[in-house]
C-alpha cells in the first residue's frame, strides 16, 4: 500500500519562498570592514533580489535549465541571492573555491563548464588572468567595487551586478523541477590528483538543510544570529545559507574579513549567538582575544568541524568564554554534516567530555559501517579501527563529469554496493559515537601498528608551550614510518647565543616528549622534531600535511 500523501518535490525555490515570506524580516548583515557601516538587508529583500537576478540571468544572459553558473565570491548577501536564484530557476550553482591554486581553479571552471561567473570585485585579480584560457565562459558579472581594468581583453562580456538586476521584476515563476535535478556543484580541494565535483540535488540540499536547523545538529532558531565563517565556497558553508531560510535565523556575513581581528570586531559589534568555522580559525580568534580582548559574550554556541577539534581548544572556549562547542564531522561528499557530538543525557560535564570530543553520532540521514583492512566489516566496539563508509540521502553516489560526461565512481571512493568510502579511519563505540583516529593517508604506519597523528597533535596542542602542532609520517628503515612533530611555539623568542638557543629548543622537545610520554605509549612518541613558524594550511584552512611531507623530503625540516 502506498502512502496517501502529496508528492511535492523538495526544491530550493520552496526554501526561498518560505524564507522570503514567512521570515520576511529576518536580517542579513554583511560586514564592510572597520569604520564602515555594514550592508543590511532582510530575507524579503534578498528574496526579491534573487528573483531579479534570475530574470537577468535568463533574459539578458541566456541562462537556461542545466547551465552552470559559477560564483567566485565571499560570504555576503549577493552570494546568498545567487545561492537561491541559480538553482531555483533550474540552473546549477558552482561555488568556486577562490583559494585553490590557479591551475586547479581554471581546471574546475572548465570541467564544470561554467558559462557565467559572478565574481566579487576584490577577487578579480585572481580570476581575470585565467579567463583567456577559458573560452567557454561567456559572461562575467562583477559584484561590488573592483578593478575591472584587469578584464580588458577578456572574451567574456562584463556586467555590473547591480546594473544587471536593477528594475527587473521582483517575483519569478520558479519552475517545478524534478527534485533530483542538480542544484549546486562543489569540488573537493584536490589534495591528491584533480579536484572531484559533487553535484548536490535539490532534494539532498533540502533534507540536509532541515537537519542543519535541527536541535541535534546546529539547533538554529528565530532567536539566533549566526555567523558562518566557513566560506560559502566550502561545502555550501555547511548548509547554513539554506538552513537559515528554513528557520528564520538571522545571518551575519563576514564578507572577505576573515582574519581574527575583524572577526572579533564584528562579533563585538553585531552580537551573533552562533558561529561555524574550522579549528585553525578559532585558534586564531582565541589568540587575538588573548592579546586584545573584545566582548564576545553574545556567542553561546560554535560549530567546529572540517578537521579534528583539539580538546584544548574546546576547553578554552568553554572555560574562558562560556561558549559551547559542538564538534561535527563531514566532507564535501556528505553535504557535509555527517555527525555531531552531543553527549547522552544524565552525565556530569566531565563525563560528557569524551563524547563531546569525539566526532559524535551520525545524522538521521546517515548510515555508517567500518571496513577493516581485509574488507570485512568491523563491530561497533570502540576499539576495532577501520575505514568509515557511509550512505544516505545527502551522501554522494558518484562524482560529476567522469569520462564521456558520465558520473564517475572510482573504486577507492565508492564500494561495489554503493557506499561512500570516506578515507577516514576510526572506531565507533557501542553507543554509536565515531572517533576518527586519522585520515587513511595521514595515519603513521610504524612496525605493523598504526599511530594516530591526531592524538599526538591534540596532546601537543594541550601543552602551554605549543600554539600549533602537526605530525606527519616520515620514512624509517626499521619501522617503515615514524612520526615527525612540527611545532609552532607559543613564545618563539630564542636566546641570542646560538648554542644557548639550540639548548633551549632541545629542552623544549624533551619537555614535550615527557608530556606525550605521560599520555601515550612510548613507541608512539616522535623521535623527529622540528620548529616551524606556522603549520602550512590548505585552501580551506586545514593543516596541509602534504606540504610538510614534501618539505621533509627536500631536507628542509630536520
Ligand atoms: P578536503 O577533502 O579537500 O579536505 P573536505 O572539506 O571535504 O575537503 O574534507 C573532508 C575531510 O576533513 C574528512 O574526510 C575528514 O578527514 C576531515 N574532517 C572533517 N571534519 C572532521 C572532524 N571533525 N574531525 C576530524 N576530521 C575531520
Amino acid at each position: 500500500m502506498l502512502g496517501t500523501m502529496q508528492d511535492v518535490p523538495l526544491l530550493i525555490s520552496r526554501i526561498l519562498r518560505h524564507g522570503a515570506t514567512i521570515h520576511a524580516r529576518s536580517p542579513i548583515t554583511t560586514w564592510a570592514g572597520e569604520g564602515r557601516e555594514p550592508r543590511r538587508r532582510t530575507f524579503a529583500a534578498a528574496g526579491a533580489r534573487s528573483a531579479q537576478l534570475a530574470h537577468a540571468l535568463h533574459d539578458e544572459l541566456g541562462v537556461r535549465g542545466g547551465d552552470v553558473v559559477g560564483t567566485c565570491m565571499w560570504n555576503n548577501a549577493e552570494h546568498l541571492e545567487a545561492y537561491f536564484a541559480v538553482p531555483s530557476m533550474g540552473a546549477v550553482l558552482h561555488t568556486l573555491n577562490l583559494r585553490l591554486p590557479s591551475e586547479q581553479l581554471a581546471f574546475i571552471i572548465g570541467h564544470a563548464d561554467d558559462r557565467v561567473i559572478l565574481v566579487n570585485g576584490s577577487v578579480l585579480p585572481l580570476l581575470a588572468p585565467l579567463l583567456p584560457g577559458l573560452p567557454r565562459v561567456e559572461h562575467i558579472v562583477v559584484v561590488g567595487p573592483g578593478d575591472t581594468g584587469a578584464l580588458t581583453g577578456a572574451r567574456a562580456a562584463v556586467h555590473d551586478y547591480e546594473d544587471l538586476i536593477a528594475g527587473r521584476p521582483t517575483t519569478y515563476d520558479w519552475p517545478e523541477l524534478d527534485e533530483r535535478t542538480a542544484a549546486a556543484l562543489c569540488y573537493t580541494s584536490g589534495t591528491t590528483g584533480d579536484p572531484k565535483g559533487t553535484a548536490y540535488s535539490h532534494r539532498s540540499i533540502f533534507l540536509h538543510s532541515m537537519h542543519v536547523t535541527a536541535a541535534e545538529a546546529m539547533g538554529l532558531t528565530l532567536a539566533d544570529l549566526t555567523l558562518p565563517v566557513v566560506p560559502m565556497f566550502h561545502v555550501n558553508a555547511w548548509g547554513i545559507p539554506h538552513a537559515v531560510f528554513m528557520s528564520g535565523t538571522g545571518l551575519l556575513m563576514p564578507d572577505r574579513f576573515l582574519q581574527p581581528g575583524p572577526l572579533a570586531d564584528m562579533i563585538a559589534a553585531e552580537r551573533p549567538t552562533h558561529a561555524a568555522a574550522v579549528p585553525t580559525l578559532w585558534q586564531g580568534l582565541l589568540a587575538e582575544l588573548a592579546e586584545r580582548p573584545r566582548d564576545v559574550s553574545s556567542l553561546s554556541r560554535v560549530a567546529i568541524g572540517g578537521s579534528a577539534c583539539p580538546p584544548a581548544l574546546m576547553r578554552a572556549f568553554e572555560e574562558k568564554y562560556g561558549i559551547n562547542v559542538r564538534h561535527c564531522w563531514g566532507m564535501t561528499e556528505t553535504s557535509p554534516v555527517g555527525t555531531t557530538a552531543d553527549p547522552p543525557p544524565g552525565l556530569t560535564p566531565e563525563e560528557e567530555r569524551p563524547y563531546r570530543e569525539s566526532q559524535g553520532r551520525f545524522s538521521v540521514g546517515v548510515e555508517a559501517r567500518l571496513a577493516g583492512p581485509d574488507g570485512t566489516f568491523l563491530p561497533w566496539d570502540g576499539t576495532s579501527a577501520g575505514e568509515l563508509e557511509v550512505r544516505g540521502p545527502w551522501i554522494a553516489a558518484a562524482y560529476h563529469g567522469g569520462p564521456g560526461g558520465e558520473p564517475e565512481r572510482p573504486a577507492d571512493r565508492f564500494s561495489p554496493d554503493g557506499w561512500l568510502r570516506t578515507g577516514d579511519v576510526g572506531v565507533i563505540s557501542p553507543e554509536g559515537y565515531l572517533t576518527l583516529t586519522d585520515r587513511a593517508k595521514d595515519v603513521i604506519k610504524s612496525g605493523g601498528e598504526w599511530i594516530s597523528s591526531v592524538a599526538l597533535e591534540n596532546h601537543l596542542m594541550s601543552h602551554p608551550l605549543v600554539s600549533e602542532a602537526a605530525v606527519v609520517a616520515v620514512p624509517d628503515d626499521t619501522w617503515g614510518e615514524r612520526p615527525l612533530a612540527a611545532v609552532v611555539l607559543s613564545d618563539p623568542a630564542d636566546p641570542a647565543d646560538p648554542a644557548e638557543a639550540t639548548e633551549a629548543t632541545e629542552a623544549t622537545y624533551r619537555e614535550l616528549r615527557g608530556h606525550l610520554g605521560e599520555r601515550l605509549p612510548r613507541w608512539q612518541l616522535p623521535e623527529h622534531w622540528t620548529r616551524v613558524d606556522a603549520v602550512p594550511k590548505t585552501s580551506v584552512g586545514k593543516f596541509d600535511k602534504k606540504v610538510l611531507r614534501a618539505r621533509y623530503a627536500q631536507g628542509e625540516l630536520t
